[in-house]
């Protein structure tokens, strides 16, 4: 008499796994080799770190040193372009669920005495886009802000709901998610040479070489150098410089509840800090990519404008600092394959906004790479893969 067959779980737990190899094996998970250990690279590698094997490259040896470790840390939906409005709008539930909202700030536009026609217009186009926008009276403004004098004030456009970002902690949780799910972070090499190989590209570094299905060029200020490495004419990426530096705020004063104050002129911004304040002369000077220094004429040139704006002494500033915003030419980022080389994936552009686009960015560049759609709630906001795309910058070459 034939015994009929009997199964254990742990036959039923080999047959699966011999079934996941032979799935494995024709199909194995991409390699993908992000160039950058910044907000925009960590945040791509967490989001595609379950079904690719994701290596961080970065030159520095830690993460986030460069525009990362420099930011300002806003999130609000008024800023920028009508795109980057778009991104940040489809980032802010990720920002709240991940626990990266570090304090409910608000943002506040002034203008002075003559300003009163263009605050208002300011105030009724920044509240079609974000409906919770208020026109504050000079009166109003001066109760939020006591050291802006009710004469030298027209009021403001105020954005209650702006918040401050942790971006330590983002940074942070970005690269944890990416390890758990079994990623490398290779801090310390840089990149020296992108080439094809075979069907695939092949990354050089300071330590080694990483072969890849697909390269992230995630590389700040450096994506234009980066794509060089590769043999490619960059996009016309432009970094910019922006200074800041700390001081305190006026002896007895709580500035706890203090929003960011911008100038309306955009001349210079404040924003409280762990106690102290941020200033900065919302600068925007043309550099080469490098590691930025503040220079000492544009931390004078803050303080004086924030002293004449306000009743605020500042005296002498503490640990200035500067970082590079990098721009694309239309200041809208760029995610999208390069069509000059199969697999080079361009990340760059995030400007003054990396830290409030980057996992909207993150999300949709996942879906690219895919082949699949732009997720639906990014899509709702007129968001499409063409507006984002490399391509709007290069040349088609029937027109050459
Ligand atoms: C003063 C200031 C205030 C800001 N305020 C805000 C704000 O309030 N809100 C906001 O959302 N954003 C703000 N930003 C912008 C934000 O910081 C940037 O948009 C964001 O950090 C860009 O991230 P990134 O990853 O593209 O670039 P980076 O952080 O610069 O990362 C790129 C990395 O690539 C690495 N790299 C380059 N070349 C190579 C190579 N060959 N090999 C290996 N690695 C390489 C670099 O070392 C670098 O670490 C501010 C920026 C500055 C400077």
């Amino acid at each position: 008499m034939l015994e009929s067959p009997r199964f254990g779980y742990s036959d039923i737990v080999s047959s699966m796994a011999r079934r996941y190899d032979c799935w494995m094996q024709s199909n194995p998970p991409q390699k993908i080799v992000v160039i950058g250990g910044g907000i925009a690279g960590l945040s791509l590698a967490a989001a595609v770190r379950d079904w690719a094997e994701v290596t961080v490259l970065e030159r520095e040896p830690h993460l986030g040193y460069h525009a990362s470790g420099r930011s300002a840390a806003l999130f609000t939906e008024t800023y920028g372009n009508r795109l980057v409005r778009a991104l940040t709008l489809a980032s802010r539930q990720q920002i709240v669920e991940g626990g990266f909202v570090a304090h409910r700030r608000g943002a506040l536009h002034v203008g002075w005495t003559g300003d009163g026609a263009a605050i208002d217009r300011l105030a009724d186009e920044l509240q079609a886009l974000v409906p919770s926008v208020r026109r504050l009276s000079a009166a109003e403004l001066h109760a939020l802000v006591p050291a802006i004098a009710i004469e030298a004030t027209c009021g403001g456009a105020y954005e209650p709901d702006a918040v401050d970002i942790d971006t330590g902690k983002m940074l942070a949780a970005n690269a944890s998610a990416l390890k758990a799910g079994g990623g490398l972070i290779r801090a310390g090499e840089e990149v020296r040479a992108i080439s094809q190989d075979g069907g695939g590209l092949r990354v050089e570094t300071s330590g080694g070489v990483y072969p890849a299905d697909i390269v992230v060029n995630a590389a700040g200020a450096w994506v234009d150098v980066v794509a060089g490495l590769a043999g490619l004419s960059g996009l016309g990426f432009q970094p910019k410089r922006r200074t800041a530096f700390l001081f305190d705020p006026p002896a007895g004063t709580d500035i706890a509840s203090w929003p960011l104050v911008v100038d309306l002129h955009e001349q210079f911004y404040f924003k409280p800090d762990a106690g102290r304040l941020i200033g900065s002369l919302a600068d925007e000077t043309d550099s080469e990519p490098c590691d930025a220094w503040p220079e000492d004429i544009d931390v004078a040139i803050a303080v004086d404008r924030i002293e004449q704006a306000t009743t605020m002494r500042i005296g002498r500033p503490s640990t200035p600092w500067a970082g590079l915003r990098t721009f694309a030419p239309d200041r809208t980022p760029v995610a999208g394959f390069d069509p000059r080389l199969p697999g080079f994936f361009w990340l760059g552009g995030q400007g003054g906004y990396g830290f409030q686009v980057s996992l909207t960015l993150a999300r949709l560049s996942a879906a690219l790479m895919r082949g699949e759609p732009l997720p639906e709630d990014v899509a709702a906001l007129g968001v499409t893969a063409a507006a984002l795309a490399p391509d709007r910058f290069l040349v088609p070459a029937t027109t050459l």
